[in-house]
């Protein structure tokens, strides 16, 4: 996994230069945080778009949901405390977890395309790449009736080809809480707030149980330092 991450993260890297300033002023989303997945712990060193972190907002994305376990107690914490994020859905998870789905539409958060089966969308004959982003979008919107606006491509590899056929904005990531690797909610938590002050779009998976506490920990503590929690789309508006 290391090895294929790291691999992919310089492949990708020249693609997503040509979309990068757009990409930054669009959604304060940084590439460079591909080079560095590895840097568990590390103090992200980059730096967000003003317009998104001002007054202490902070978007918390969650990718390779909807798991029928995992996800359901997320979004019962997150209506519970009323705060919004943002879940990028795997198309093959979505059969049998609809009511997830329309859980996410009901409270307010926003719904995107992760991918139909996780795949390396850049890496593949670009056919396909749109035709499993389509069905994947395909299948949200028929849960939720409305058609999926943003995307978070898997792994973060994305190319400018895939821009031109998709009419998605993809969407990355400032914080890295590598949750699905250490698995630690006081360390996915002290990760998060450590960045929290300069730092805008929080990447998470709603597919692990230390993930979700430390998800919801996380809401607790900022909350009560005055942070607010946005969707993507309200970090764009605002
Ligand atoms: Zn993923």
């Amino acid at each position: 996994m290391r090895k294929k991450l790291l691999c992919l993260c310089a492949a990708v890297l020249l693609d997503l230069c040509f979309l990068g300033i757009v990409c930054r002023l669009a959604v304060g989303m940084q590439w460079e945080d591909l080079a560095k997945v590895e840097q568990a712990d590390q103090t992200d060193q980059t730096v967000s778009s003003p317009e998104c972190f001002s007054g202490g907002e902070l978007a918390l994305t969650f990718d390779d949901g909807p798991h029928r376990v995992y996800t359901k107690k997320l979004l019962d914490g997150l209506r519970e405390r009323g705060v919004k994020a943002s879940f990028f859905l795997v198309g093959e998870n979505i059969p049998g977890n609809e009511e997830l789905v329309r859980q996410m539409a009901k409270d307010g958060h926003l719904i995107g395309v992760h991918c139909m089966a996780h795949v390396d969308l850049a890496r593949q004959p670009i056919e396909k790449s749109v035709e499993e982003i389509r069905e994947t979008a395909d299948r949200i919107e028929a849960v939720t009736g409305k058609r999926p606006e943003y995307i978070r491509p898997p792994y973060g590899s994305w190319s400018t080809e895939l821009q031109e056929k998709v009419s998605m904005t993809p969407v990355f990531w400032d914080v890295d809480t590598l949750d699905w690797k250490n698995r630690n909610t006081a360390r996915i938590v002290k990760h998060i707030c450590k960045n929290a002050a300069v730092h805008t779009v929080v990447l998470m998976h709603d597919a692990y149980q230390t993930s979700v506490d430390a998800a919801l920990e996380t809401i607790d503590t900022l909350t009560a330092e005055g942070y607010t929690f946005v969707t993507i789309e309200e970090c764009l508006i605002d």
